[in-house]
C-alpha cells in the first residue's frame, strides 16, 4: 500500500485528492493548521475519518521533520498555502512565511528525512502576470504580480532547485484556476454561485464582486488532483501545466451561473457603476465594489496543456459552462439540505 502526505488536505484540493487516493487504496496522511476549518469538505465527500491526521504546520521546522519522519511517505502533495491572492497584498510577511520559506522547510525536512519521497508543489499560473503570450506554457516566462505570486515563484524555482542539486524527485503542477462546488466561499467563483442560488430561490438581494473584465482558464478541480497524481507516476520528474485552454471573463461566468439558477442578467453602466440586473424584474442583482479589486490584478490567464495531454494522458473534460452548472446546482441542493454532487 503507497502512502501519502497532503498539505492542507482539508482545503479544496487536498479533500478532493484525499478521496481520489483512497479510491487508489493508499494509504492517506493529512496535515493542516490545527482546528477544523474545512472538515466540511470531508464530510461531503463522504471520507471523513478515512484520512490519518497529522500535526504539520509549514511555519514548524523541527514539527515538519518529526511527523516526515513518523509518515515516511511515497508521495508528498503540497497544498498548503496562503492561497487568496487578494489577502496577500495585507499579510505579505505571512504569505511569504508560509508560501515560500514553508516549502524550503518542507524540502529541507523532504532532504533529511526521506528523501525517496516524490514531492509535488501547487505551483500557480499567477506567476506568469500580465505578461507575454496570450497561451502560457512551460516554456513562458514569469512576471509575478501579487505578494501571493512572488510568494509561489519562490516555491516553484524551490522545487526545481531540490530536482537539480539534491536528487529529489520534486514537480511542479502549475495550475491555472480550478474550482468546485469544494471551493472556500470567499473565492469569487464560489461566491457567485452561491448568491445566484441563494438570489434565484430569493433568499439575498444582490451581491458585490471585483473586476468583471478579469479574463481566466476555469477548470473542474475533481479533474485536476487526477493530474496531479499522474505527475508523480512519471519515470522522471518535471513541471506541467495544468489548464483547460479555453478563457472566460468573470462577467461571462456570473452570466452563465446566473442563468443556471434561473435567473437572466442584463449589464448596464460601465467600470465601478456597472451592474448587473435581473432582465426578467429590473432588481440589481450585482454590483462591483472596489474593496474586490486587486491592487494589481492579472488581466488574462489561459494555459497550454499540450504538455500535460502528450505525458501524462491528462485532458480536463469539463469545461466552463458545464462546471457553472455544476457549482449552482451544489449551492441549490445544499440549500435544500440534499446530497451535493462532488
Ligand atoms: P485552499 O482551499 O485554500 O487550501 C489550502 C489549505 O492549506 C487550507 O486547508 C489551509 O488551511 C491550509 N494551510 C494554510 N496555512 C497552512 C500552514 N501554515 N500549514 C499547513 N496548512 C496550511 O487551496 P486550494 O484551492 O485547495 O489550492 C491548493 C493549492 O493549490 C494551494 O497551494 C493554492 O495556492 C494552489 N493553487 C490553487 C489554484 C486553484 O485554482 N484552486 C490555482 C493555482 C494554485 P485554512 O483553510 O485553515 O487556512
Amino acid at each position: 500500500m503507497k502512502k501519502a502526505l497532503i498539505t492542507g488536505y482539508r482545503g479544496q484540493d487536498g479533500a478532493y485528492l484525499s478521496r481520489f487516493l483512497l479510491e487508489k487504496g493508499y494509504e492517506v496522511c493529512g496535515a493542516d493548521i490545527p482546528g477544523d476549518a474545512g472538515a466540511w469538505r470531508l464530510r461531503e465527500l463522504g471520507i471523513e475519518g478515512r484520512v490519518r491526521e497529522v500535526a504539520l504546520d509549514l511555519l514548524d521546522e523541527p514539527g515538519i521533520c518529526a511527523a516526515l519522519a513518523s509518515v515516511r511517505p511515497d508521495e508528498i502533495y503540497n497544498f498548503a498555502a496562503q492561497s487568496f491572492v487578494l489577502t496577500s497584498f495585507t499579510r505579505p510577511v505571512l504569505t511569504a512565511e508560509v508560501n515560500a520559506v514553508g516549502v524550503a522547510r518542507l524540502l529541507e525536512g523532504v532532504r533529511k528525512t526521506c528523501p525517496q519521497a516524490r514531492f509535488f508543489q501547487a505551483s500557480t499560473a499567477e506567476l506568469f502576470g500580465s505578461v507575454g503570450s496570450a497561451q502560457k506554457n512551460e516554456t513562458t516566462d514569469f512576471h509575478p504580480r501579487s505578494p501571493y505570486a512572488v510568494s509561489k515563484l519562490y516555491a516553484h524555482w524551490l522545487t526545481v532547485n531540490y530536482r537539480q542539486t539534491q536528487n529529489i524527485y520534486a514537480c511542479n503542477g502549475i495550475l491555472f484556476n480550478h474550482e468546485s462546488p469544494l471551493r472556500g466561499e470567499e473565492f469569487v467563483t464560489r461566491k457567485i454561485a452561491s448568491a445566484a442560488a441563494r438570489i434565484g430561490r430569493g433568499l439575498q438581494e444582490k451581491v458585490a464582486v471585483g473586476n468583471l473584465d478579469a479574463l481566466r482558464d476555469w477548470g473542474y478541480a475533481r479533474e485536476y488532483v487526477d493530474a496531479m497524481w499522474r505527475v508523480l507516476q512519471q519515470p522522471a520528474a518535471d513541471d506541467y501545466i495544468l489548464a483547460t485552454g479555453e478563457v472566460h471573463s468573470v462577467r461571462d461566468f456570473i452570466g452563465t451561473v446566473f442563468a443556471a439558477a434561473g435567473v437572466g442578467l442584463e449589464w448596464k453602466g460601465a467600470g465601478l457603476e456597472e451592474k448587473g440586473v435581473d432582465a426578467a424584474t429590473g432588481r440589481v442583482r450585482v454590483e462591483v465594489s472596489k474593496e474586490f479589486y486587486r491592487p494589481a490584478d492579472v488581466k488574462e490567464l489561459v494555459g497550454d496543456a499540450a504538455k500535460a495531454k502528450r505525458v501524462l494522458g491528462w485532458e480536463p473534460k469539463t469545461k466552463f459552462e458545464e462546471l457553472a452548472r455544476i457549482m449552482v446546482e451544489a449551492e441549490l441542493n445544499r440549500l435544500d439540505g440534499k446530497k451535493v454532487r462532488l
